[in-house]
């Protein structure tokens, strides 16, 4: 997925916005928190790009675990549940959810290792044929790329519509 990570963020903070509002934490802290989950897991790239040298496919590095995103879901969770004080449980819970969005929303097209560290057999619910040069035109003109598209306008109206709302 290329361009629907931050949106689907957007997405995810304002759908739990209302269920964490008792929590205490602030309106737009809450928000990034949901926004920067959405695209946390993707911060490897830089050490795909940096210091690994394209390597190896950066969903095989730990940041792409969906065991690392759903311990942070429970340990958060467990967090919130217990903390008298909840506004950094909620932070931490939205910011973890979104990063498992994330996973999900990769596993459409592009392999995610669900099983890593144990095993790294790949999963994905649909295959993007090599077709076209360079590589990422495969993805832009593979139908999943609708549903990235999608993602990004429900975003935009949503905000739209606050905006609106708001004024
Ligand atoms: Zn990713």
């Amino acid at each position: 997925m290329f361009i629907a990570h931050l949106p689907a963020g957007y997405i995810c903070g304002k759908n739990l916005q209302q269920m964490f509002a008792k929590a205490g934490a602030p309106v737009k802290i809450f928000m990034l928190a949901a926004i920067v989950g959405g695209i946390a897991p993707d911060l490897d790239m830089f050490y795909f790009y940096l210091i690994d040298n394209r390597q190896t496919h950066h969903h095989m590095y730990w940041p792409h675990y969906p065991s690392v995103w759903l311990a942070l879901l429970a340990v958060s969770g467990a967090w919130l549940y217990f903390a008298k004080q909840k506004s950094n449980a909620a932070l931490a819970c939205v910011f973890s959810i979104s990063g498992c969005i994330h996973l999900l929303l990769d596993t459409v097209v592009g392999d995610v290792f669900w099983l890593a560290p144990i095993s790294f057999q790949p999963f994905s619910f649909f295959t993007v044929p090599s077709v076209y040069k360079p590589w990422w035109l495969n993805f832009v003109l593979h139908w999943s790329f609708l549903l990235e598209l999608f993602i990004v306008f429900s975003a935009v109206f949503i905000f739209r519509r606050n905006r609106t709302a708001a004024s």
